[in-house]
Order: structure tokens, then sequence, then C-alpha cells
């Protein structure tokens, strides 16, 4: 069976938050993996992605059209605040954030 990921031609939560990340999240800081020409300094304790601090916020590693086709340019570098951002929870339950930027009443059953 196969699944399609709804995130693939959504990308709204990368267009709505502002998406914060710890400066040690960065390649600038060995172990970090978050290219740092995609950040934005807020303080000393928080960067944010870089066009999330905007309004209308838009991370600027998004590539694609919201709503239609997507894609994240650094999936795989991807700071700790987005991989924890999913359609499930662990634990099964729908995350009713991502239900309601995407005008969608969450299930109430959790997933298998
Ligand atoms: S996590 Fe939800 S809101 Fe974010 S891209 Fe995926 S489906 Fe869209
Ligand atoms: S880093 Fe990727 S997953 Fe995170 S907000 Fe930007 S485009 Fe979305």
């Amino acid at each position: 069976m196969s699944h399609i990921n709804p995130c693939q031609t959504c990308g709204a939560c990368c267009a709505h938050y502002q998406i914060s990340l710890y400066p040690d999240e960065s390649n600038a800081y060995p172990g970090g993996t978050v290219p740092v020409e995609y950040t934005v300094t807020l303080n000393d304790h928080s960067l944010c992605m870089k066009g999330t601090n905007l309004y209308p916020p838009r991370c600027a590693a998004l590539e694609g059209e919201v709503g239609k086709q997507v894609s994240c340019s650094i999936y795989d570098n991807r700071p700790n605040t987005c991989r924890e951002f999913n359609v499930y929870e662990l634990d099964g339950s729908p995350n009713t954030r991502c239900f309601k930027l995407r005008g969608l009443t969450p299930p109430a059953t959790i997933q298998p």
C-alpha cells in the first residue's frame, strides 16, 4: 500500500510560522546541519529560518508553490522544529495545527 505524503502538495507550515532554531543547529557550529545562510539571527539564543521573520512569512528554503507542489531544499539538514512538525504526532494523534492550516478537521481517530 502506498502513502502519498500530503506535505509535497502543501507547504503551509513553511509559509505560516516563524521557524526558530538554536544557534548550534546551524552549520556555523560543529555538528550543526542547517546552512547558516538560510538563517537569520534573532538574539544570542535563537535564530530563525530566513524569510519566516517577514510578513507574510515564507522560508527561504521552500521551493515551489504552496498548496500545489513544494519541496524543502535543505530537507536532510532542516532544523528540529521542522522535523518535529508533522501531519501526525509521534503517538499517532493528528497534529491539529497542521490540519487547521490545511482547512481540514482533524480526524478523531489515532492513525495505526
Ligand atoms: S506538516 Fe501539515 S501543514 Fe506542514 S506541509 Fe505537511 S501537510 Fe502541510
Ligand atoms: S527548512 Fe524546509 S521544512 Fe523547514 S520551514 Fe524551511 S522549507 Fe519548511
